[in-house]
């Protein structure tokens, strides 16, 4: 989980790999495994290899992103015809899934049933109803993957170079069907591939070019394989062209809605997130929520002003004073070049402060390794965790931190200002422990390469946000008002990220509403609220996972604490639900239930 600035790659995975919920109601789920059922299982096991190779033979730069290198050498055309035989194998793979009985099968393959079922149905509806092929330009772009390859020792260059030339064969054909799939782009999509799209040209001219002098490349593979480079680079280029006339073509007035209403949302959250709330319930959750946390955050303002502010009025509305006092203690913050010291020195007191507390279980033999993040990953500054992918799930797990030495001495101050003393603390519970990196040490307990490939943003992210809280109630940062407070400002941002999308997508919210909106109620500066704008208007539901995620936890730990009483204990709690993986929280709630032997209501 590269986690920049909130953005991670699993989420950006879940972009492409979306899924739906677990089905039939009253479908019954074994606790323990029968003899018989061993069969089963072994069956299902095999079901899974060779349905996920198959799989990766349709989404074979996906393959080689989780370290499947199998197919590195292919690169898909997006024609109808391609579509067409995705649109097939989805549907055979439903069927032949659908002949195992659900109830034979153990905790771990229910779930990764639960997860393949969710892909392949999704998989079709974003194929047949959502349709992003035709109105999303920055679908289309060829250069990730070439950057992967080149920048990843998984085999010898020359050898990688040689995949490379294969791979770059079908290039201009890839936006030969890119210009044919294309239908009524939205000018934010027509922008964001504009900008991506140019972005994909130093790939080619000159990240894999500047590799050439290491190769033994005899002179007939280096000239095909130049040769090829400069075709890739032209149809880029042709392809930007042809967005910008597009772009020139379409007047402002009666362009596409890049809004997707109300109905493609609810469905687009059915698939996305697989939530025990729909998406309308979740944004009424959230707008009460904020009022709470607006309303909390006032009480410790009034209590932190005189010791802080004493010599100055306090504003009569309660939003600005929270402005002045969260403005006021930003400026404790380290310094830009104690960055990555700084949270090498945190981390075991946060583990400590986990274990004596008894939050969940740890394992020392498995140690999260903080490093500068390797050159060719910045480019973002900050901190996230990257986590070894399901086909090498035993290399480290490394929290990358990204020095600010590319600052100028403004944005560095923003940035530590930001990132200030307290709230880098909840920035390592969050990325590190007991968030990312803890939740996805217990799910390698019982590996699943479907619940790591196709596993739960909202339960990823949620569990990341809930670790925060579960933190803070466990008194950490000695339950100081300013720690409740900016504690309080971060988790602001995941609500309020949850009541923009909606807004935005199914309410028809405006720019100049939304960027208030940020400022006022959510103490954003103007460039993480223009950033914010952005995002919300070329993606969908993303933003919603983290607060879902977290707010189902949270209902589903208080859930089992009015119908356990005192047998409740929240060690068990959490080191139990962690036990399944990267699975959607209602998976989870309903196989723990069973497990647990309480009822569902
Ligand atoms: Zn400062
Ligand atoms: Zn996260």
């Amino acid at each position: 989980m590269r986690v920049t600035k909130n953005i991670s790659i699993v989420l950006m995975l879940s972009f492409v790999c979306a899924c739906a919920s677990l089905g039939e109601k009253g479908s019954q789920v074994a606790s323990s495994e029968s003899p018989t059922n061993a069969e089963l299982n072994q069956k299902f096991d095999q079901f899974k290899d060779s349905f996920l190779d198959e799989f990766w033979s349709y989404a074979p730069g996906w393959a080689t992103y989780v370290g499947y290198y199998k197919y590195d050498d292919q690169l898909r055309i997006p024609s109808k015809d391609s579509r067409q035989a995705e649109r097939t194998f989805l549907l055979k793979s439903l069927v032949e899934l659908q002949r195992f009985q659900l109830s034979g099968l153990s905790t771990n393959n229910a779930t990764d049933y639960a997860l393949i079922k969710n892909q392949l149905e999704s998989g079709l509806w974003y194929l047949d109803e959502f349709r992003e092929y035709q109105w999303n330009p920055s679908q289309y772009n060829v250069a990730n993957i070439f950057g992967l390859i080149i920048n990843t020792d998984y085999k010898p260059l020359d050898e990688r170079l040689r995949t490379i030339t294969k791979r770059l064969e079908n290039v201009p054909a890839y936006y030969a069907a890119a210009k044919e799939s294309i239908n009524n782009p939205t000018l934010q999509h027509i922008g964001l591939a504009i900008q991506q799209n140019q972005g994909a040209l130093a790939v080619f001219d000159e990240l894999i070019p500047n590799k050439l002098q290491q190769s033994q490349l005899n002179a007939d593979e280096l000239n095909l394989l130049k040769n090829r480079l400069q075709l890739a680079s032209q149809s880029i280029s042709d392809y930007v062209e042809w967005l910008k006339r597009t772009q020139s073509s379409i007047s402002a007035d009666n362009a596409p809605d890049f809004r997707i209403g109300k109905d493609l949302y609810e469905k687009k959250f059915k698939y996305d997130i697989v939530s025990n709330y729909s998406a309308e319930e979740l944004y009424s959750k959230a707008i009460a929520e904020k009022e709470q946390l607006h309303q909390r955050m006032y009480e410790i303002t009034q209590q932190l002003w005189p010791e802080y502010l004493g010599g100055e009025k306090m504003p009569s509305e309660p939003l600005v004073a929270i402005k002045q006092m969260i403005d006021h203690l930003s400026t404790r913050h380290i310094e830009r070049e104690n960055f990555v010291t700084e949270i090498r020195r945190q981390m075991p007191i946060i583990q400590k402060f986990m274990d004596d507390n008894k939050l969940l279980d740890s394992d020392p033999t498995r140690p999260l390794v903080v490093r500068e993040a390797p050159e060719y990953q910045r480019g973002f500054a900050g901190a996230s965790v990257d986590a070894p992918g399901p086909y090498d799930a035993t290399a480290n797990t490394y929290y990358n931190v990204t020095p600010l030495d590319d600052f100028t001495p403004e944005q560095a101050e923003s940035y530590l200002r930001e990132y200030n003393h307290w709230i880098l603390q909840v920035l390592n519970i969050h990325e590190a422990i007991p968030g990312h990196y803890t939740q996805l040490m217990h799910a390698n307990k019982s590996p699943s390469k479907i619940k790591s490939v196709f596993g739960n943003g909202a339960m990823i992210e949620g569990w990341a946000v809930y670790s925060e809280l579960m933190m803070m109630e466990a008194g950490y940062g000695n339950n100081e008002p300013e720690m409740w407070l900016m504690y309080s400002k971060w988790n602001l941002r995941a609500v309020i990220n949850t009541i923009l999308d909606y807004q935005i997508q199914v309410l028809g919210m405006q720019q100049q509403a939304a960027i208030d909106m940020l400022i006022r109620e959510g103490f954003q500066e103007q460039a993480e609220a223009d950033g914010k704008w952005r995002r919300a208007t070329v993606s969908q539901v993303q933003l919603t996972s983290y607060y879902n995620g977290y707010a189902e936890i949270l209902a589903f730990r208080e859930e089992l604490k009015a119908k356990m009483g005192d047998k409740f204990d929240l060690r068990s709690f959490h080191n139990k639900f962690l036990s399944y993986g990267n699975s959607p929280v209602p998976v989870i709630r309903k196989l723990m239930l069973a497990q647990w032997g309480l009822s569902e209501d």
